[in-house]
């Protein structure tokens, strides 16, 4: 394809998508004149366009690829399963790749967690941890209706995972609709001149107060691990977790964590939970278990959890949620291939690494008063920029020219992502910080 068809055949998918799509949070009032780009195909770290150029692919497709694009392996292990089996039920019958893949989750998160419940997408997977907590709870013979969350919090867009959810731009305009909750204060948001480690104390102490009041009547707590990605890489000090931990003990109630964002190796360890030593009572995961392929999530409950669940088949104690496609065999088997391949490439260490690496790169930007601040745990990172006065989206604006500079990611407001495949190279990882350097020095006057 030349060059001139290939610019037809790009306008004329804009053209067919502008009447007949609706895109996830996506003003439709501007998009086609923000010059959307068309994904054609994508190669190792690389996407490219119908255009064909490309971009390296800075926010891992949304934070969720591992390995990169078209691994070999789990191309192959998805067509493995294709020759079997490609979907059959798992409400009431089950299967080898599903069972296998339960058994690696098991086997790789914290000791407390014995069982894997899955489900589709992340969202999905907080609405099946928010329904245990509150049955699992009316089970051991007490009314908890309450849920005691955090502001700023995301966890995915249905309306018990916007409940528990706290950033206003996406939750307020569905207040009406929601669950009763409780919320405290983000704990990544510091007034002047506190430390991570004094706000993570005094939000302790403000959920302290919320758990004496309406701690009965609270089946649990529900927290983003260290980063409160959605929000802007809030991050907090690793004592809060062990807080909540110690308050979840105190009050008798069960601590959730929802790892869909820092799991599975974001933050530089397996699990944003193990850098604090603390293990939850239930906690999600989804996003890169499949390595960035196809939708997969999951539910790690402790014993208790489950063995709350059990009963005769009229004591009405059954989990009753699940979905259609609940354990997809596909899913599973990609799963389990992303699983190996990180065991075998210690790709949870190298994500350590290279999260040093753009630390390094990044480190001129401190002092730079077009930088309100650099956020990072692990690969997770954030890069808050000031915005310019005229430019309504200054964020955007830098995003859009890191893609004349080949690198791909999306903003969160004026917080610039940098979150890569975690199997990105050195010499990648530092091509993507120079994008976003460059990018905000021509931006951000
Ligand atoms: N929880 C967290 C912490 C997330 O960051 C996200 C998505 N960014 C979700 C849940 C929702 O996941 P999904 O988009 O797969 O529903």
């Amino acid at each position: 394809m030349n060059a001139s068809e290939a610019e037809r055949r790009t306008r004329d998918l804009l053209e067919r998508d502008a009447s007949s799509v609706w895109h996830p949070f996506t003003q439709h009032a501007v998009w086609p004149d923000d010059d959307p780009l068309v994904i054609d195909r994508a190669e190792g770290m690389r996407v490219f366009d119908t255009q064909g150029r490309s971009y390296l692919d800075g926010n891992s497709s949304l934070w969720v690829n591992v390995h990169g694009h078209r691994v070999p392996e789990i191309d192959q292990a998805i067509r493995d399963q294709l020759e079997r089996l490609g979907h059959t039920t798992f409400l009431g019958s089950t299967h080898e790749t599903g069972i296998e893949l339960a058994e690696m989750l098991v086997a790789r998160t914290p000791q407390r967690l014995t069982r894997a419940f899955f489900s589709s997408d992340g969202a999905s997977s907080v609405e099946a941890a928010i329904k245990m907590a509150f049955q699992s709870a009316a089970q051991r013979g007490q009314h908890r209706p309450l849920y005691l969350h955090i502001a700023e919090g995301y966890h995915g867009d249905t309306l018990g995972a916007v409940s528990v959810g706290g950033i206003e731009q996406f939750h307020a305009t569905y207040r009406p609709l929601l669950l009763a909750t409780v919320m405290a204060d983000s704990p990544g948001i510091l007034r002047e001149g506190q430390t991570r480690a004094e706000r993570a104390a005094e939000v302790l102490q403000q959920m302290r107060e919320l758990l004496e009041r309406d701690g009965q009547r609270i089946c649990g707590i529900v927290i983003e691990p260290l980063v409160q990605a959605a929000a802007g890489m809030l991050t907090h000090d690793a004592s809060f977790v062990m807080g909540v931990r110690q308050l979840c003990d105190e009050f008798d109630t069960l601590m959730i964590v929802d790892e869909v964002a820092t799991g599975l190796g974001r933050t530089g360890s397996m699990w944003a939970v193990d850098r604090a030593g603390v293990e939850p009572d239930l906690l999600t995961l989804g996003k890169g278990i499949t390595g960035g392929y196809l939708p997969l999530s999951a539910v790690m409950a402790s014993e208790s959890v489950y063995e709350s669940f059990l009963g005769a088949p009229t004591s009405g104690r059954t989990f009753f949620h699940g979905h259609s496609y609940t354990a997809n065999p596909l899913c599973c088997a990609a799963a389990i291939a992303n699983l190996h391949l990180m065991d075998q490439r210690n790709t949870v260490a190298h994500a350590a690494h290279i999260g040093e690496v753009i630390a390094e790169e990044l480190a001129v930007l401190h002092g730079d008063d077009r930088v309100v601040e650099v956020r990072r745990i692990g690969t997770m990172t954030g890069i808050e920029v000031a915005p310019v006065d005229g430019v309504d989206r200054t964020g955007f604006a830098v995003c859009q020219h890191m893609r004349t500079l080949g690198v791909l990611t999306r903003p969160l407001s004026d917080v610039v992502v940098l979150m890569p495949p975690l199997a990105m190279s050195d010499d990648d990882v530092r091509t993507m910080t120079a994008a976003a350097i460059e990018s905000i020095r021509a931006v951000v006057r």
